[in-house]
């Protein structure tokens, strides 16, 4: 049999190049939530429900009206009449009326007319006289209906890999099936001296390793393996394996049978049954790969070294998988470190194993033979081609193993459409942490927050800077962002047209310490002026002031299924939900960041972003780039 040279080399950029251009049909399955781990989530998931759907007690006590209780004190206890008990899961039949009680478990609704929970401890009772001796306040051990998650909002982004965690969100909102990414990789493993693990190992055998690891590599993925098993090193086994394989997979692997020894024939077998796009690339270690196409169906013939095949499974298969999957995000970790030892390389695009030993980074290579060099290794750099020698001291990257997924940037702030859009613009992972532009100030404040997005006015109608002054905030930069439309939410066939039309209606107002609760408590104090009272003898009288939706969209919502009359929120987001908008006022939304994380890649890629055409052309109705955006204001 005729020996096969590799005489051309695929570059290790050309094989990315070629693996990113096969196209992949992505297909979807709905499978229950409890089988749903390390799936690839198809679709946003946004929740139909208020979590938790009714206002319920977060303590075993007494449900009373809070002022029944104003005069209370260890001294001088009030009494309140126990008129019943309501326990967990039970539906409420009470009304508290005033000096009455209800007794109240744990997670059991809170009946009409209390507002309040006095804990057991602070209570005596005595036949069915409570006495009560501290005072509690309005909303007191009371979880509002929707406070952690309201109706409207979107919980799971599509493309987030199911864990422990997410499944947890799914079950809260209700949610028994789930949409996800569906892709079967077939598995072959060749080799006359294999031998499944279990059995008894015979001379000159060793043990399948690759398609167990791959197996698990592919799970990792969010993929369905399907192992197919050991086939022997004989044409007409592996023709029918690859056959059923390719027939049944939507990608496939082999590994084995692919280096210019006389027996491998794996090459061979793609090339006849499908097209070659490489064979052979530059990479150590690796080199001999087969990446081919049969019947569309990508087939990679995978070195038979485990580490060698691990290497490129990580490097080429998995990243074909994970678009295939819908996959948001790219799992590799990469930590800068200095070398503790200076490195020869030869020639290939190496990925060296490598271990790290508090922040210095020492080769960890025993071949690509050995299954333990990965094993042992915390993560591995990458030396090019040209690079013959690096010595000890020099910075290096190292992309560590394990699926460690770390968010690129750390955002607390407003909640906006358009940072969702510069997240899918520039592919960045961007942790969105909503808690309202006051949020976002403390959190740049007290360093925990790589960038914030904040569109808070004060009285005079400017926006952002008074506060940053008087919170005394240095070594900060203020990048202005864009202008939204803000103004009065309502359904089509409302009559509501104007801002003092809140008073006589419903409201669902936002979380305090956001801009858009400060702005319309802005417009509510001007109107308080005009009739010549308080902005809180004004608010005390909006049914609804007191609400708090955590973001627009759940605004939107609450006045879609009629719970609300009125809200105060974006343009985009009325228009979105198909609710009526009516213009009030335009605000600005800034970003604001630490001075040392300006020029990171990621906030520069923000940034530059923020000034793109594409970013302005692809904005929702309502907001909108103006000749600010991007001006930087240094504090
Ligand atoms: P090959 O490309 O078939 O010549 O295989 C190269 C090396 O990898 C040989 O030492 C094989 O024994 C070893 N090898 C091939 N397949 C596997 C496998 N599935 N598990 C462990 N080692 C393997
Ligand atoms: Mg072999």
């Amino acid at each position: 049999m005729q020996r096969k040279e590799f005489r051309e080399l695929t570059s290790v950029e050309d094989a990315r190049i070629l693996v990113n251009g096969i196209g992949m049909q992505p297909k979807t399955i709905s499978i229950l939530i409890e089988n749903s781990i390390d799936h690839i989530i198809a679709e946003d998931i946004v929740s139909r429900v208020d979590v938790p759907s009714f206002n319920k007690s977060v303590m075993d006590g007494y449900a009373v009206r809070a002022e029944d209780t104003y005069q209370a004190s260890e001294t001088n206890s009030c009494t309140v009449k126990l008129i019943g008990s309501v326990p967990a899961g039970c539906q409420d039949r009470f009304f508290v009326g005033d000096g009455e009680a209800v007794d109240i478990s744990t997670g059991a609704p809170i009946p009409q007319g209390a507002d309040a929970v006095v804990m057991i401890e602070q209570t005596k009772q005595q036949g069915n006289d409570i006495s009560i001796d501290r005072p509690v306040h309005i909303g007191e051990n009371i979880m509002r209906a929707g406070s952690d998650i309201m109706r409207g909002e979107r919980v799971l982004r599509k493309g987030t890999r199911i864990g422990s965690r997410e499944i947890g969100v799914l079950s809260a909102i209700g949610k028994r099936e789930v949409l996800v990414g569906s892709v079967m990789v077939g598995i072959i493993s060749t080799g006359d001296e294999l031998i499944q693990p279990g059995e008894p190992l015979e001379p000159g055998k060793i043990y399948d390793t690759n398609s167990y690891a791959l197996n698990a590599g592919v799970i990792e993925c969010g993929a369905t393996p399907v192992i197919y098993g050991i086939i022997r090193d004989n044409d007409l086994d592996m023709e029918e394996a690859i056959d059923t394989a390719a027939g049944e997979c939507d990608i496939v692997l082999t590994s084995g049978s692919t280096s210019a020894g006389a027996g491998d024939i794996m090459y061979r077998v793609i090339g006849e049954k499908g097209i070659t796009l490489a064979h052979g690339i530059n990479i150590k270690p690796g080199k001999p790969v087969v990446i081919g196409l049969i019947d569309g169906v990508p087939t990679i013939g995978l070195p038979g070294n485990p580490t060698s095949a691990l290497t490129i499974f990580n490097e080429f298969v998995a990243p074909l998988i994970r678009r295939a999957i819908g996959a948001s995000t790219d799992p590799k970790t990469v930590i800068t470190a200095v070398l503790g030892t200076s490195i020869r390389s030869q020639g290939r695009h190496q990925l060296l194993p490598v271990g790290l030993v508090r922040g210095k980074v020492y080769p960890a290579d025993k071949g690509s033979g050995a299954i333990t060099t990965l094993a042992d290794a915390d993560g591995f750099i990458e030396i090019r081609p040209e690079i013959e020698y690096m010595d000890a001291g020099t910075p290096v990257g190292v992309t560590l193993f394990g699926d460690v997924t770390r968010p690129d940037v750390l955002f607390v702030g407003g909640s906006c459409p358009g940072i969702d859009l510069l997240e899918d613009l520039t592919g960045l992972r961007i942790r969105v942490i909503g808690a309202g532009s006051s949020g976002g100030f403390s959190a740049i404040s007290n360093g925990t927050a790589d960038i914030a997005g904040v569109n808070m006015p004060d009285a005079s109608g400017e926006y952002n800077m008074p506060i940053i002054k008087r919170m005394g905030l240095s070594g900060v930069v203020l990048i202005k962002g864009y202008r939204r439309e803000q103004g009065l939410i309502t359904r089509h066939d409302s009559e509501i047209s104007k801002i003092w039309d809140i008073l006589e209606h419903r409201l669902i107002n936002r979380n305090r310490g956001s801009g858009t609760r400060a702005l319309l408590d802005i417009k509510l104090g001007e109107l308080a002026g005009e009739k010549g009272i308080s902005l809180r003898e004004m608010t005390s009288s909006i049914t609804g002031y007191d609400s708090g939706a955590k973001t627009h969209r759940a605004v939107c919502d609450a006045i879609m299924n009629g719970r609300a009359d009125v809200g105060f929120g974006l343009r985009s987001a009325a228009g979105e939900a198909g609710l009526k908008f009516i213009k009030v006022a335009e605000e600005e939304y800034d970003l604001l960041v630490p001075k040392h994380l300006l020029d990171i890649g990621e906030i520069r890629a923000l940034r530059e972003c923020l000034v793109s055409e594409e970013f302005a052309g692809r904005l929702p109705a309502g907001i909108f780039v103006y000749e600010d955006s991007g001006k930087r204001i240094e504090l």
